[in-house]
C-alpha cells in the first residue's frame, strides 16, 4: 500500500501529464451492452517513449482496469507492469514497471470495463421510449476531459493521434463514429462495426453514438457525404439542419481556402445531451431541441438558433478540430472564433436576419460578465483539468468573439480572411496557441497585432472611455469599468472609432495611454454630409444638430461615457433617427451599465428609454426589453409599492410596437418582425398588461379546443403560457392543469421546452414549489430541467432557494459536475438583490463548494451584491416613485 502511494505521489497535483511517452495511434475496441448499461474494451496505443522510464502515466476515471501489457516494437518483448494504480482525484492511471522501458516505439495494451453513466458525459446512456417501452442508447460527450471515462488515454488536446475504432453493438442499431464504416461482421444478434482510421485528432473530439435513427442525406459540390440522423419517423425534421450544414461546408471551404478535412460529416440528435451541441470530428452531436426543425411547430427564433448552432459546430471542424488549441488556456481560440465565424456564415446564408446586429446581444453579455471583479482573462491558467468546464462561459464565447470582431473591423475583411487562411494552412493537424494566431495576423497585416490583442486576452476586464469636447479637441480617458463602481487598474490599447453628424465623417486611432486627445477640426469643416450641414456654412443649425458617436456600430469591446452636452445631442440624434441600430443598442446598453454601477441615475435611464418607444429594430427593442426586465428586478426590492407603476410605464413604451405587430403572423412577413412579436408579447404578458392577458387567455382557450388553432402561432405561444401562469395560484389552477396536459401530450421537443420555460412564472410560491418538484420528476428529461429555472417569478424566489437547499444532495448526485450543474446556482441565485441573501448563500456553500463551480458561484454572489448596491442607490432617488407614477399615467 505504502509503495503504491509513493508511486502515485510523484505524479500528483500537476495540471498536465508528464511527457514520458506520447501516443501516436489508438486502436480502440468497445463492446456495448445496452441492457446491462455497461461496456468492456481493449485499447492498443502505439507509443513513442521519449526517454527510458519505469512509468507510464495516462488518464483514466471510473474504469476497472484489467490486463495491461507493453510490447516493445524493437524486440517484440512483452512486459507487464508490477503496479497499476489509479488516482481518482487527479484522474490518472500510473503503470509502474520493474525495469525501465527503452526509448523508442512500443504498443501498450489495456483491457478495461465500465458502466454507461447517467451523467451525460464520457460514454453515457440516454433513455428513450420505443413502443411504450423504456430503452437505452449510448452516446459520448468527451469535451473537455471525459474521454478518460470511456478508455484509458492521454487526454490532452495537444496529444493528437490517429484513431481506429471498432464497436460491438446490437444488430438492429445504428453505430456512428468519427469516420465512415470500413466493414461490418455479424455474429448472432451482435454486429462488429469497423470504422476507418482517422487522421490526427485530439481525444476530446472522439465520438461514438449507438441507437435507433432515421436519416436524410445530401452530398456537397466537393463530394462530401452529409447525413443527419433523427429519431425514428422524424427524418423530415432534420432537413433544415442538413441544408445549413451543406451550405456551411461549402462556405467555410471557400472562406478558409482549405477543404473539409474528412470524407464525411454526420450530425445526430440524441434524446439526452448536456450542452447544445458538440463538434466531434465528423460526428456532430446535438440536443434534439437545437437540431430538429418542424415547419409548423418551430418558431422563427428556433430556426435561427438551429442555424447558428450548426454553423458554429461545422466551423469547429476547421477551427478546433483541424487546428486545435495547445491547452485549455486557449479554449477561447476554439469558441471565440467558432462563434464569430458562425455569425459571418449565418449572415451570408440569411442576410435578411441581420445577425450582425443581433451579435451585439453576445457582446453585451460578454461586457456584463467581464465587468465583475470575479471575471477572468480570456487566456486563463488551468491548473486542474476539472476546472476547465467553468470557462465554457461568456468570457470564452462572448468576449472572445467580440474581441475578434473588434480586431476584424480594425484590420478589414480581406486581410483578416487571408490571415485566417494562412493560419489554418500553417497549423493544420497540429496545435496552436493564441500568440501563434497573432503572429500570423501581424505578418499578414503589418499591424502590431500581438501588442494590441494581448491587452484584451491576457488581462480581465475592459475600459470605460470618458469623452469630453473642448472646441474641436476631443479628449479621451480610459479606466477599467466595474459594476461595483470601483475603478480597476487595467490599461488597454483601444481601437477608437468616431463619427460626427453622419457616418460619412469618420476617424479612427489607437488609444494606447490612459488619456489622449484628437483634433477633429477636419470633421467639423468637412464640406457637407447627408444633412447638407457643416459648421462653416451654417454654424447655428450645425450646433443644434451635430452629434458625436464613439465606437461606431459598437465594434469595440468597451463602454463610453459622454459629457452631458454630447449625451444630450446624441439623444436628439436618436429621436431624429440619425443613429444606426447598433449604435442605438450601444448607447442604451452603456447607460444601463453606468446606472448599475452607480454612475448615472435611474431617472435618467428611464427618460432615455422613453426615447426608444418608436423604435422598430428587433435587436434594439429586444435590448430595451432586457433592460426593462432588469430594472423591474431591482425596483421590486427598492420600492415594492410602486413596482406596478413601473411595469405600466414599460407597457406604455412597448405598446406602440405591439399594436403595430398584432398577435397573428402575416404570410411572407420579415423574419425580424416575427422575432419581435414573440419578444414583445412575452414582455407585455410578464409585466401584467391586462389587454395582453385577455387576448392571451382567449387564444389559449382556443388552443385547448384545437391544437392547430390559427389564433396562437408557435411564435406567440410563450406569451400565452406566461399569461396562464401569471394567473395561476393554488386556488385557481385550471389553466395550469391544462398546460400540463399539453406538455404531456406534446410530440415535439420544442413545445415541451416552451412550456417548461414558463411553468415557474406563477406569483404563488406554492405553485412555484410544485413546479420545481415537477421539473425534477420523471416527467421531465434530466437535460430539460434547466429550462424551468430561467422563468422563476420574483414572488417565487424564496421558494426556489428553499427547494435548492432541500434538494442539494439530489442535485449534486444527479448533475455532479456537468455543464448543466451551474444553471442550478446561477439562475436561482440571480433572483436576489440583497446583501443579507448574498451572505446566506455564501454561508450555505461555505463547506459545499467544489472546484467545478467555485468561480461561477463567486460570480453569482458578486452579482447579487451589485444589485443590492443598485437597490440602495435607487432608494436614495426619493423622487423616483412620483416620477414613475407620472410616466405610467401619461400613457
Ligand atoms: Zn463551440
Amino acid at each position: 500500500m505504502e509503495k503504491k502511494q509513493s508511486i502515485i505521489d510523484q505524479f500528483k497535483g500537476q495540471a498536465r501529464l508528464p511527457r514520458l511517452a506520447a501516443p501516436r495511434r489508438y486502436d480502440l475496441h468497445l463492446k456495448l451492452d445496452l441492457v446491462a448499461c455497461s461496456f468492456t474494451g481493449v485499447v492498443r496505443v502505439g507509443l513513442a517513449v521519449a526517454e527510458a522510464t519505469k512509468f507510464l502515466v495516462l488518464n483514466a476515471l471510473e474504469l476497472a482496469i484489467g490486463d495491461v501489457c507493453f510490447a516493445d516494437s524493437a524486440d517484440q518483448k512483452k512486459v507487464r507492469p508490477c503496479d497499476v494504480v489509479m488516482d481518482d482525484e487527479d484522474e490518472i492511471l500510473v503503470l509502474a514497471f520493474d525495469e525501465a522501458l527503452g526509448c523508442g516505439e512500443g504498443v501498450l495494451t489495456v483491457e478495461f470495463s465500465g458502466m454507461l453513466n447517467a451523467h451525460l458525459k464520457g460514454l453515457y446512456k440516454c433513455a428513450y421510449v420505443d413502443g411504450g417501452e423504456k430503452k437505452y442508447m449510448a452516446a459520448t460527450q468527451f469535451e473537455a476531459v471525459d474521454a478518460r471515462r470511456c478508455f484509458p488515454c492521454w487526454d490532452e488536446p495537444a496529444l493528437k493521434a490517429a484513431f481506429q475504432i471498432t464497436l460491438d453493438v446490437p444488430l438492429e442499431l445504428t453505430a456512428l463514429s468519427n469516420m465512415p464504416i470500413l466493414k461490418e461482421k455479424l455474429n448472432g444478434d451482435i454486429k462488429t462495426v469497423y470504422f476507418e482510421e482517422s487522421p490526427m485528432m485530439s481525444t476530446y473530439l472522439v465520438a461514438v453514438v449507438v441507437g435507433s435513427f432515421d436519416s436524410v442525406e445530401e452530398t456537397t459540390a466537393d463530394g462530401i457525404r452529409v447525413r443527419v440522423y433523427c429519431p425514428p419517423g422524424k427524418s423530415d425534421n432534420g432537413k433544415f439542419a442538413l441544408h445549413v450544414a451543406v451550405k456551411a461546408l461549402e462556405l467555410y471551404t471557400r472562406y478558409f481556402s482549405v477543404p473539409y478535412p474528412l470524407p464525411k460529416l454526420d450530425m445526430v440528435a440524441v434524446p439526452e445531451f448536456a450542452g447544445g451541441a458538440m463538434e466531434n470530428y465528423g460526428l456532430i452531436i446535438y440536443r434534439e431541441n437545437d437540431m430538429l426543425h418542424d415547419e409548423l411547430q418551430s418558431t422563427a427564433a428556433k430556426k435561427q438558433r438551429i442555424t447558428v448552432v450548426a454553423m458554429h459546430e461545422v466551423a469547429h471542424q476547421w477551427f478546433g478540430n483541424l487546428v486545435t488549441m495547445e491547452w485549455w488556456t486557449h479554449l477561447w481560440l476554439n469558441e471565440g472564433f467558432a462563434t464569430w465565424v458562425s455569425y459571418m456564415a449565418t449572415d451570408n446564408l440569411f442576410p435578411e436576419w441581420k445577425v450582425w446586429t443581433q451579435f451585439l446581444q453576445y457582446t453585451a453579455s460578454g461586457l456584463h460578465m467581464d465587468s465583475l471583479e470575479k471575471s477572468h482573462p480570456i487566456e486563463v491558467e488551468i491548473i486542474h483539468a476539472r476546472a476547465v468546464l467553468e470557462i465554457f462561459d461568456a468570457i470564452s464565447y462572448e468576449k472572445g468573439s467580440a474581441v475578434i470582431q473588434m480586431l476584424q473591423s480594425y484590420l478589414g475583411d480581406a486581410i483578416f480572411q487571408k490571415s485566417l487562411s494562412s493560419y489554418m494552412k500553417r497549423y493544420a493537424w497540429k496545435n496552436a496557441k493564441t500568440e501563434d494566431l497573432w503572429s500570423v495576423l501581424t505578418e499578414e497585416s503589418g499591424v502590431e497585432v500581438t501588442n494590441l490583442m494581448e491587452t484584451w486576452t491576457k488581462q480581465k476586464g475592459y475600459p470605460l472611455i470618458s469623452v469630453n469636447l473642448n472646441g474641436h479637441i476631443l479628449a479621451f480617458e480610459q479606466s477599467q469599468f466595474l459594476l461595483s463602481g470601483l475603478a480597476g487598474e487595467g490599461l488597454w490599447i483601444v481601437p477608437i472609432t468616431l463619427c460626427l453628424g453622419s457616418y460619412e465623417r469618420q476617424k479612427k486611432f489607437l488609444l494606447k495611454t490612459r488619456c489622449g486627445e484628437i483634433d477633429i477640426s477636419d470633421l467639423f469643416n468637412s464640406p457637407s454630409d447627408c444633412l447638407g450641414l457643416s459648421e462653416e456654412n451654417d454654424p447655428e443649425k450645425f450646433k443644434e444638430h451635430f452629434w458625436i458617436k464613439i465606437n461606431i456600430y459598437q465594434s469595440g469591446f468597451y463602454r463610453v461615457k459622454y459629457e452631458d452636452k454630447l449625451a444630450t445631442q446624441l439623444i436628439k440624434a436618436i429621436e431624429s433617427n440619425y443613429v444606426s441600430a447598433p449604435d442605438k443598442f450601444g448607447i442604451l446598453d452603456d447607460t444601463h451599465a453606468l446606472c448599475q454601477a452607480g454612475k448615472q441615475s435611474l431617472s435618467s435611464l428611464l427618460t432615455l428609454m422613453g426615447v426608444y418607444r418608436k423604435d422598430i429594430d428587433y435587436t434594439v427593442v429586444s435590448n430595451l426589453i432586457e433592460v426593462c426586465y432588469n430594472i423591474v428586478k431591482v425596483y421590486y426590492d427598492a420600492f415594492p409599492d410602486s413596482v406596478d407603476y413601473l411595469r405600466q410605464y414599460f407597457i406604455n413604451i412597448l405598446r406602440p410596437s405591439a399594436e403595430r405587430l398584432g398577435w397573428e403572423s402575416v404570410s411572407g412577413e420579415p423574419h425580424l418582425n416575427v422575432l419581435l412579436r414573440g419578444e414583445i408579447s412575452m414582455a407585455l404578458a410578464s409585466f401584467g398588461d391586462e389587454k395582453t392577458h385577455e387576448d392571451a387567455i382567449r387564444r389559449f382557450k382556443s388552443l385547448l379546443m384545437d391544437r392547430n388553432t390559427p389564433l396562437l402561432s408557435a411564435d406567440t405561444k410563450r406569451a400565452a403560457y406566461i399569461a396562464v401562469m401569471r394567473k395561476t395560484t393554488v386556488a385557481s389552477r385550471n389553466y395550469f392543469e391544462s398546460l400540463l396536459s399539453i406538455y404531456r401530450e406534446a410530440d415535439t421537443v420544442q413545445e415541451k421546452e416552451r412550456i417548461l420555460r414558463h411553468l415557474a412564472a406563477s406569483p404563488d410560491p406554492d405553485i412555484v414549489m410544485e413546479v420545481l418538484n415537477f421539473l425534477a420528476s420523471d416527467e421531465v428529461r434530466d437535460q430539460d430541467i434547466i429550462y424551468g429555472f430561467r422563468g422563476i417569478s420574483l414572488e417565487g424566489r424564496e421558494a426556489a432557494w428553499k427547494w435548492l437547499k432541500d434538494h442539494w444532495d439530489f442535485i449534486l448526485n444527479k448533475y455532479g459536475t456537468g455543464l448543466l450543474f451551474t444553471n442550478f446556482l446561477t439562475d436561482i441565485i440571480a433572483l436576489f438583490s440583497s446583501n443579507e441573501k448574498a451572505d446566506e448563500v455564501e454561508a450555505f456553500f461555505a463547506n459545499r463548494t467544489t472546484l467545478a463551480f467555485a468561480m461561477n458561484l463567486k460570480q453569482s454572489i458578486e452579482q447579487v451584491r451589485i444589485k443590492a448596491r443598485w437597490v440602495q442607490n435607487i432608494k436614495q432617488e426619493e423622487s423616483l416613485p412620483e416620477l414613475i407614477k407620472q410616466l405610467a399615467i401619461k400613457g
